[in-house]
């Protein structure tokens, strides 16, 4: 089914009756040429891109809940490309160029918003970081504006520039980064790998990777046994218990993060703002809500829900930041669970297990990674070769310590900062 804004006028004026499954509901086949374990963003951009790009059609996504229902639909939905490691910035560059055409690619709004996204910054030291950054993004064919104190006036009025200990200097602008609907983005995804032959099911989770002699042979499932040629691993804060089925221990640990959301307010904040100094990050959904989110909890868990000390903390942040923020009321917070990696980057490779490959490591920041991430993995899995991009995320950088991207400066703890 196409969408148009004709059709939408028509389905109001009849009753939106005419309306059909954006995805069928099949049941799993014996056999696939590919299987991707998790119907995340990730996942599904896979699939989606195996298809249009490789005509690799033949393709199961195995997902044990249901499409939406991970990190993709949790998130605070920023995208952005302003990476600053060689590595890193060449992925979210082209993983940005991609959103940039993903509506017509997919015929699905994701409500993409580029509304510019702006980093504040407080000390003349942090000015300095960001300047540099700023100049490795302008390097990298991406835009960043510089900011002083009055310019960022201009753009957000409403923040306490005077505050005493984080008084604002300025700010980096990056006109392109934004916000998309982040259930959007999975169901576009779905739908169009659907219609492209692949088979999405839901309520199936993987409890097993079959191995012979070094290669994959298929998966366990709670619906039963699924053989298949290629097997990505695509589960994101379950990268670790999944690649245990295949014998690998992962340099990952899963941690919870938080967001938060306000009662719908009219239009107040128009970019994304993000606080230099206390890891806070705000914009305003299209339905009006503040959408919010800070650090991760600081303790490993598979649970999807954080504790008040981290809440403390976000609010602190955000009444800091902009005061009249206290006149609203928070509506819901929830948590996601992240694969966090010790160099705070990600890995798109190959395992020891011939036919194997993981797609893990996003972090808190996979979801502006979606189009990219998948693209990327798709070419690896269909070619047996690393897309340029995406070349430098290596599984045994963390062994060998060779070309770590250690993006945040926070050293081998990345985890922890
Ligand atoms: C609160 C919060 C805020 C965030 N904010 C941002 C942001 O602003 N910008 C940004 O870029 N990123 C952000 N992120 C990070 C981003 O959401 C994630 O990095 C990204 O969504 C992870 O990839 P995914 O979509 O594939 O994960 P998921 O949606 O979690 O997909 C993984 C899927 O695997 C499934 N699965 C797990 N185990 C199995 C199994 N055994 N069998 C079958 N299926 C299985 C899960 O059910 C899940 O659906 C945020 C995350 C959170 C939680």
């Amino acid at each position: 089914m196409g969408y148009s804004g004709f059709r939408v006028i028509k389905e109001g004026l009849f009753g939106q009756k005419g309306w059909k499954p954006v995805w069928r509901d099949p049941e799993p086949k014996a056999e696939y040429d590919a299987i991707i374990i998790g119907g995340g963003g990730h996942g599904l951009s896979t699939a989606f891109h195996l298809a249009k790009e490789h005509g690799m059609t033949n393709i199961a996504v195995l997902e044990k809940g249901y499409i939406g229902g991970g990190n993709v639909g949790r998130n605070t939905t920023i995208v952005r490309a302003n990476y600053f490691l060689p590595g890193n910035s060449e992925f979210y560059s082209h993983s940005l160029k991609l959103w940039e055409t993903m509506e017509q690619d997919l015929n699905y709004n994701v409500m993409h918003s580029q509304r510019g996204l702006i980093n504040l910054f407080h000390s003349d030291g942090q000015r300095d970081a960001f300047a540099r950054r700023g100049n490795a993004m302008v390097n990298q064919g991406d835009d960043a504006i510089l900011l002083d104190r009055e310019g960022v006036r201009e753009h957000l009025p409403y923040l306490d520039f005077d505050n005493v200990r984080f008084p604002i200097y300025g700010g980096l602008y990056h006109p392109r980064g934004g916000t998309a609907r982040h259930d959007a983005v999975a169901w576009g995804y779905a739908r169009g790998a659907d219609q492209r032959g692949v088979d999405i099911i839901q309520n199936c989770e993987v409890t097993g990777i079959d191995i012979e002699n070094g290669v994959v042979k298929g998966v366990q499932t709670s619906r039963g046994a699924i053989k298949a040629k290629k097997v990505a691993i695509v589960v994101a804060g379950r990268s670790g218990q999944v690649a245990e089925m295949a014998g690998m221990r992962l340099p990952i640990e899963s941690h919870v993060l938080q967001a938060f959301v306000t009662e719908g307010l009219k239009p107040v904040i128009d970019h994304v703002v993000s606080f230099g100094m206390g890891h806070f990050y705000i914009s305003q959904s299209d339905k009006g809500g503040l959408v919010f989110g800070g650090d991760i909890d600081f303790y490993a868990s598979y649970a999807s829900r954080g504790n008040l000390p981290m809440k403390e903390h976000v609010m602190d942040a955000a009444m800091t930041l902009m005061p009249m923020i206290g006149k609203a009321k928070v509506l819901r917070s929830w948590g996601g669970i992240m694969d966090m990696t010790p160099d705070g980057s990600p890995i798109i490779d190959k395992t020891q297990t011939e036919g194997l490959f993981i797609n893990c490591g996003w972090c808190y920041g996979g979801f502006k990674a979606v189009p990219g991430s998948g693209f990327s993995l798709a070419h690896l899995m269909a070619t047996g070769n690393h897309h340029a991009p995406a070349a430098k995320f290596r599984l045994d950088r963390f062994r060998s310590g060779i070309g770590l991207m250690d993006e945040e400066g926070t050293g081998s703890q990345h985890n922890l900062h």
